[in-house]
């Protein structure tokens, strides 16, 4: 696949070997003449939700990104990914949302509480899961599809075009579509 990695903030680095390594042909999205290539995805990386969405604003890349969204285009978010796709932030309906779930930030703990867990996902089993700041996926709508869970909550769910993670695959070089 052609993937376009969002390349703002945070971990793009990472989401970018991470594809290569699966095989994918990766670009850099880092203003909206950047989505006139070619892609079959697009990557939203782990980050900072507020930085993130406040660069894509002032770029004015929002637009352009969201209809591609809109237009079918795969979306592969990792954590603030996530949380920019989110129908509802903390109690806020997020008027960018596109996934029917329900998210807090910073749940998981602090940078300092980072943690691993081993789970399944996809029929992969003993998938190393890291969250760093993770947001909880409190709730999910009917037209959600859970990947994988810990916990008794989502960690990663499917809707439509877009997948996303409340953890880092991109870290244990894991990415299963
Ligand atoms: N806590 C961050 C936020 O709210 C997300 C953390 C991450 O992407 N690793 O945006």
């Amino acid at each position: 696949m052609r993937v376009g990695v969002l390349a703002i903030q945070g971990a793009f680095i990472e989401h970018e070997r991470a594809f290569e390594r699966a095989g994918h042909i990766v670009s850099e999205i880092r203003q909206s003449k950047d989505l006139e290539a070619s892609l079959d995805m697009l990557v939203f990386p782990g980050g900072e939700s507020t930085v993130q969405r406040k660069l894509l604003h002032d770029l004015h890349m929002t637009e352009p990104i969201w209809q591609r969204i809109d237009a079918g285009i795969g979306v592969y978010a990792t954590c603030a990914g996530l949380i920019l796709l989110a129908n509802e932030v903390d109690g806020k309906p997020n008027e960018l949302g596109r996934l029917s779930v329900l998210v807090q930030r910073n749940a998981y703990g602090r940078q300092l509480g980072s943690f691993q867990i081993h789970g399944s996902i996809l029929g992969h089993q003993d998938i190393v899961m890291t969250f760093i700041r993770a947001p909880r996926i409190l709730s999910a709508g009917q037209n959600v599809e859970i990947l994988s869970t810990f916990d008794g909550y989502p960690t990663a769910v499917h809707q439509g075009n877009i997948t996303a993670f409340a953890y880092h695959p991109e870290l244990n070089g894991e990415i299963y579509l």
